[in-house]
């Protein structure tokens, strides 16, 4: 495994920021780390990257556990941190410079240039990163991350703040460096990991409540919601009078949302009743719940 979190706890003085959780990210996957604000999002990923050591728990990255091995680690992984930090007086080239010269990188210049084109910088690098706008600042703190090909990249918030052209840019360069690295990606945004990431974690007052494959999660819940649509008139009463229906919203003049528990096949129990009363049915789908319902439900 690329990151293994095992039964990690943070404490800050009484309060427990992080609370005992554990997960694990292999490489090729990026992982959303989705949660509330103050959930403890930052707190694990200032752990996994060594800048603060944990209370309880062993968290290796690579394989190699982080209280043993903090330099090694520092070199295997990339780092974005919240509110990406930057020296706003320096130019773009001779931040780099200054990052891959503490990793003290071979073919410094060559590297430079490739990072540059990776995270499309061509045009700013010779300015100075105060004069730069927020999008290519995030451009910035990302060619920092990755200027040492780590092979674990952790990211927080890495898209707070821009406008959604630079969303869409940043998005895809953190899909494209995710093909072939591990990445981890804080956010509170639920479209993020609906446009990014194959696996979420949910973390809530410094706990997991949740831990799947970012698909899998919009079925989760005791509620599944079926769009129907007969050729003919039904009433509303009669589709309420179903006994697996619980709650039934009209659509269009004949289509419906019904509301049902998930432990029945509700499709058949509705094409059943569609036989029986001789209507003919259009369509019949299951609606997917959307991330942001189940995201609710589990942190509220
Ligand atoms: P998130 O990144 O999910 O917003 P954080 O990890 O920043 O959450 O914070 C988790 C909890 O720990 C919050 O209640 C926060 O106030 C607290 N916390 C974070 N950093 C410190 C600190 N340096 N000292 C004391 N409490 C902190």
């Amino acid at each position: 495994m690329s990151i293994a979190v095992k039964h990690l706890s943070k404490y800050y003085g009484e309060q427990a920021a992080v609370d005992n959780i554990s997960f694990e990210a292999k490489q090729g996957e990026i992982l959303g780390f989705l949660g509330p604000n103050g959930a403890g999002k930052s707190t694990t990923m200032k752990v996994i990257t060594t800048f603060i050591p944990p209370t309880e728990g062993i968290v290796e990255v690579a394989g190699l556990n982080i209280s043993e091995h903090p330099l090694t680690i520092q070199q295997k992984i990339g780092y974005l941190p919240e509110n990406n930090p930057l020296y706003l007086d320096m130019y773009v080239i001779e931040y780099l410079n200054f990052i891959g010269r503490i990793y003290k990188l071979k073919d410094l210049t060559s590297r430079i240039d490739d990072v540059i084109q990776m995270v499309g910088l061509e045009k700013e690098q010779h300015k100075q990163i105060g004069a730069l706008s927020k999008g290519f600042r995030q451009r910035v703190g990302l060619a920092q991350a990755i200027i040492h090909d780590p092979e674990v990249l952790i990211l927080d918030e890495p898209t707070s703040g821009l406008d959604p052209n630079q969303l869409e840019e940043i998005r895809d360069l953190i899909k494209e460096i995710g093909k072939e690295k591990t990445v981890m990606l804080s956010t509170h945004i639920m479209q993020e990991v609906e446009a990014i990431c194959d696996r979420v974690i949910i973390i809530k007052n410094g706990k997991i409540v949740a831990n799947e494959r970012a698909a899998d999660l919009q079925t989760q819940g005791d509620v599944q919601v079926i769009y129907v649509e007969f050729e003919g008139a039904v009433s509303h009463q009669a589709l309420n009078d179903i006994k697996a229906v619980n709650k039934v919203k009209q659509v269009e003049k004949n289509a419906f949302l019904l509301e049902t528990g998930t432990d029945i096949d509700a499709r058949k129990v509705i094409a059943e009743y569609a036989q029986r009363t001789d209507l003919l049915i259009l369509t019949l789908r299951k609606e997917e719940q959307r991330l942001e319902t189940v995201f609710k439900t589990l942190t509220q």
